[in-house]
């Protein structure tokens, strides 16, 4: 099987939106398939029609393709293995549940709910567990308990039917993951699983599941630990259709942990703590908002970064990656066994990463409808300046605005612990005297403003650091911010003028 073609897949089923720990499974497997020139194959399971949520598969192809994921074959997509939405494969399904009836791997189960449950509660009331299993499988209406005639003339007349797999009763099952090696089951532990309803005419997800990676010759399943109890029924399905030579290679990706480390990351905790777990916002069908990284203000590649690096690392110390670069270093030897705590500081720490490379144009793109709203209209050149002095300083573009807003406005209020600590003694007046060579001074250009500021004050022999806080004050209301003289070169000479006189006047 070593020269297969890699086809992985994302299988997601729409029931909502699409959690960060989904999206790190459509990574993982994305990079796998790239890095070997595979396909990346978006499967929409969506066989439990009591689960499925308006919208939801939009969102999911929204969600991948704004992390710049790209699909090679899926609903919209298409493909050769089409349709790749398992209600538009229904047809197929029923064929291989009869097969394994067929072959005595199955069965038809004509029991009710009403009669499972009044047996479920007869066994608890006994004080023992109820499992759909080798030990009542005969004892109820079956079609290994029933004879011959009336399972016929129930098929006929329309009854309502599941078909459950028949685990053996006792055989150990050895299955193999990628990530965690060999493990042993014995099938004593394991239910007879429903495979498919006549209610619906639908199969459950672990035959539609199995039917669909032999069909779309699924090279590898990545995906999440989850589903690493369903492994066992999963061999031997593959097993009971004749298809144990051609099966995928498995390998469960450890889980996404809350921020304290205790207990899996839920789509409930983003509420909870205060940060999103959905990759982009998310109004459910009832009109509930949930958070999303995009509408907070994370960049898709500095998300990407930081989603890739809780499970997998490339066995260095380095952290920041391109998509190119991950799809390079990508293995999956290298993903954790353990479970990867999620931390949201980390998160804006990659953002803000992110942030400072990117070009003051694109950063300007962004910006500059914030300052719209903020009633500033100014020329895209000067937002561009001042992106570049500030972009170091910020996590969030969101944060332009206040870390450059006296760039266009003047500041009303000063800061009291500054002006406690440098307006006082001589500095008031050594400010009226730096206005006046100010004044004189027409080449406003940063550098040049530097020089002729800092030979008076050395000439003067004033104290470096007080006058230029002082400087600072009068012009940003506070002591911090970006260099001064590249702030007056912006604002220009009579804004620079103005604001000294109004220091000088109110501090
Ligand atoms: N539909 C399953 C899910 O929602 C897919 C599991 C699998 O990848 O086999 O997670």
């Amino acid at each position: 099987m070593s020269n297969r073609k890699i086809r992985v897949r994302f299988a997601p089923s729409p029931t909502g939106p699409l959690h960060i720990g989904g999206v790190r499974t459509a990574l993982y497997n994305y990079f796998f398939a790239k890095k070997q020139g595979g396909n990346f194959i978006l499967r929409i399971e969506d066989t439990d029609s009591q689960r499925f949520v308006p919208g939801a598969e939009e969102y999911i192809n929204k969600a991948l393709n704004w992390c710049g994921i790209k699909i090679d074959e899926g609903v919209r997509e298409g493909g050769a293995y089409g349709p790749y939405k398992q209600s538009e494969r229904r047809e197929i399904y029923l064929n291989y549940a009869e097969q394994l009836v067929k072959n005595g791997n199955a069965y038809y189960a004509f029991d009710t709910a009403e009669e499972l449950n009044a047996i479920r509660s007869q066994y608890e009331s006994e004080g023992k567990t109820f499992s759909y299993n080798y030990s009542v499988r005969e004892k109820l209406p079956t079609s290994l308990s029933l004879p011959e005639n009336e399972i016929k003339e129930r098929l006929e007349r329309g009854d309502n039917w599941v078909i459950r797999f028949k685990m053996p009763e006792s055989e150990e099952i050895i299955v193999n993951d990628l990530i965690r090696g060999e493990i042993k089951v014995n099938s004593c532990t394991l239910d007879d699983k429903v495979l498919y309803k006549s209610s619906d005419k639908l199969p459950t997800y672990h035959l539609a599941n199995i039917v669909d990676d032999h069909l779309m010759e699924i090279s590898h399943v990545i995906r999440g630990e989850e589903w690493l109890p369903s492994l066992p029924l999963h061999y031997k399905l593959y097993e009971a259709l004749g298809w144990s030579d051609t099966k995928p290679e498995f390998a469960h990706l450890p889980l996404l942990l809350k921020p304290t480390g205790s207990g899996k990351l839920s789509k409930r905790d983003g509420d909870k703590l205060g940060f999103p777990v959905f990759p982009l916002e998310w109004k459910s069908p009832e009109g509930d908002i949930s958070r999303g990284y995009r509408e907070d203000g994370y960049f898709p590649d500095a998300f990407v970064n930081m989603l890739s690096l809780l499970g997998w690392n490339p066995g260095d110390e380095r952290e920041i990656f391109s998509m190119e670069e991950l799809i390079e270093l990508f293995s999956l030897e290298k993903v954790g066994k353990s479970g990867s705590r999620f931390d949201p500081e980390k998160a804006k720490w990659f953002n803000a990463q992110y942030l400072k490379t990117k070009s003051n144009p694109e950063l300007t793109s962004l910006f500059l409808p914030i300052l719209n709203s903020n009633g500033i209209n100014v020329d895209k050149n000067k937002v561009e300046h001042i992106c570049g002095l500030i972009k170091d300083r910020a996590t969030f573009v969101s944060d332009f605005w206040e870390l450059s807003k006296f760039f266009f406005i003047a500041p009303d209020s000063y800061e009291e612990k500054a002006v406690k600590k440098f307006w006082k003694g001589e500095n008031p007046q050594r400010i009226s005297e730096l206005m006046e060579v100010i004044q004189k001074q027409d080449d406003f250009s940063s550098s040049a403003l530097e020089k002729i500021v800092h030979d008076w004050i050395h000439e003067k022999e004033y104290p470096m650091g007080q006058i230029m806080n002082c400087f600072r004050l009068c012009i940003v209301g506070e002591s911090k911010g970006p260099n001064m003289f590249d702030i007056c070169e912006i604002i220009g000479k009579d804004e620079t003028i103005g604001r000294l006189e109004k220091g000088i006047d109110s501090i």
